[in-house]
């Protein structure tokens, strides 16, 4: 079957912003519908990684990037009781420069969607899609009246992690709720006692997770910002609300005073969102003229802070398959085996790594705090870590036809 050029691509998030600057690129014409009457970013800061920045980069859009997030050499994590340092790991571990970009979701949505507007792509707004209906070579979109909103060549399912689109692809379509999530909030920068360069946090054994990000700002020049949040177990969320804001308040400078100028910027729990994490990945994430990229394809906690990286390398994989291939079934089976090495590996690290940062077992964080924390400073685990965090320990580049940027030619180290 010959490839029809028309895609219809559901969800303006960062898979499917991405995806459509890729196609459009490679000469498709990609719709983008999305359920939102305007499109909008969700939540609060992330860590772009190398690979991120890679796909970025491909799309010209490092500089813009770069220009608004704040550069993240290392992750450093303290015991709140005996403040050893227990987590240290750099991105430089091979010497090559790399470096993570902390963001706020905003600015990356910005840079996207300001991109997607000057390629002209169609970005339909209030378009919620609840189905799909495959008449001859083409696949229709259904509204949620069951009526057909658009027809394609092919449909990319970009709507994240809560996708009703999924089940139509494949096994590994069932998400599966985790027990810890976290309270957000992107609050201004406040740099005395911490370290600019760096994502914080602070444990107390594995259910008290504290963290401190620096994201820069939204716009160039405008205010800098930091992401902070606070692990919490999901079943005694409402007792937190209940116990009110000051009680959990005093929790949090107790373990680390130094937050007290964050959390004199948080008068109300309305400031905080509750954000719930699922693991799901499926196999494979492709099906009759259907392409799953992003979150929908699959899900997981947030402990590595690969997901939006994820997003935009399952984007430039599949242009690159649907250009190196005319059959769409063989550019769908090209896609899927581009990204099955290193998808099926950071979802399984994810899922291992969890419960060392988001459980109520006692071991796994003492290990952490004993065994691991010697462990990763023995060559060759720094050069390990640092490849494991910046998403590269599969290599991630190939199979998505990117080239990493000359991290060094761009902007300087910084000490931390
Ligand atoms: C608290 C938290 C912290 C995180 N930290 C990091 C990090 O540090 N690094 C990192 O890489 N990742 C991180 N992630 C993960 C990252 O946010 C996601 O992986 C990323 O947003 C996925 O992008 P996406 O475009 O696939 O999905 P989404 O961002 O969820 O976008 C989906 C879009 O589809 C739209 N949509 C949904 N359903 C429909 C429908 N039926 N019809 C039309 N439109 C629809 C939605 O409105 C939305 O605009 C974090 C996630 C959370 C929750």
């Amino acid at each position: 079957m010959d490839k029809q050029r028309d895609i219809a691509i559901i969800g303006a998030g960062p898979a499917g912003l991405a995806a459509a600057l890729f196609l459009a690129r490679a000469g498709f014409s990609p719709t983008i519908y999305e359920r939102f009457d305007e499109p909008k970013p969700v939540g609060s800061g992330l860590i772009l990684q190398p690979t991120g920045l890679a796909a970025l980069d491909a799309l010209g859009l490092l500089p813009a990037i770069l220009e608004r997030g704040n550069r993240i050499e290392r992750l450093y994590g303290t015991d709140a009781g005996s403040k050893r340092v227990v987590l240290d790991v750099g991105y430089d571990g091979y010497g090559n420069g790399r470096f993570g970009l902390g963001v706020h979701r905003a600015a990356l949505f910005g840079v996207l969607h300001e991109a997607v507007k000057a390629a002209g792509i169609p970005v339909v707004t209030s378009a919620e899609i609840t189905a799909l209906r495959y008449i001859d070579d083409r696949v229709e979109l259904l509204a949620s009246d069951g009526q057909p909103l658009a027809a394609a060549g092919l449909a990319v399912d970009a709507s994240g992690a809560r996708s009703v689109l999924k089940p139509q692809a494949s096994r590994g379509n069932e998400v599966k709720p985790l027990a810890y999530g976290a309270l957000w909030a992107s609050l201004e920068w406040r740099g005395d006692g911490f370290f600019t360069n760096a994502l914080q946090q602070r444990y107390e054994r594995a259910s008290v997770m504290i963290g401190v990000l620096p994201i820069g700002s939204i716009t160039p020049g405008a205010e800098r910002l930091a992401a902070f949040f606070w692990s919490v177990r999901l079943a005694d969320a409402e007792q937190l609300y209940a116990d009110g804001l000051e009680a959990w308040k005093a929790r949090v400078a107790g373990y680390w005073p130094e937050c007290q100028p964050y959390l004199d910027q948080i008068s109300d729990f309305d400031q905080l969102a509750l954000a719930r994490y699922g693991h799901h990945t499926l196999r494979p994430p492709v099906a009759e003229r259907l392409a799953v990229i992003g979150d929908a394809a699959h899900s997981t906690s947030p402990q590595l802070g690969q997901g939006a990286n994820m997003a935009l390398l399952d984007a430039a994989a599949l242009a690159a398959a649907l250009t190196a291939h005319d059959d769409v079934g063989a550019a769908l089976a090209a896609y899927s085996r581009a990204r099955r090495g290193h998808v099926a590996l950071f979802q399984l690290l994810s899922y291992a790594l969890t419960p060392f940062y988001q459980s109520d077992s006692r071991l796994i964080p003492y290990l952490r705090d004993t065994l691991v924390a010697t462990v990763a400073k023995v060559p060759p685990m720094p050069a390990l870590l640092a490849a494991m965090v910046s998403g590269t320990l599969f290599d991630p580049f190939r199979g998505a036809g990117l080239t990493e940027p000359d991290w060094r030619s761009l902007a300087p180290a910084s000490a931390t």
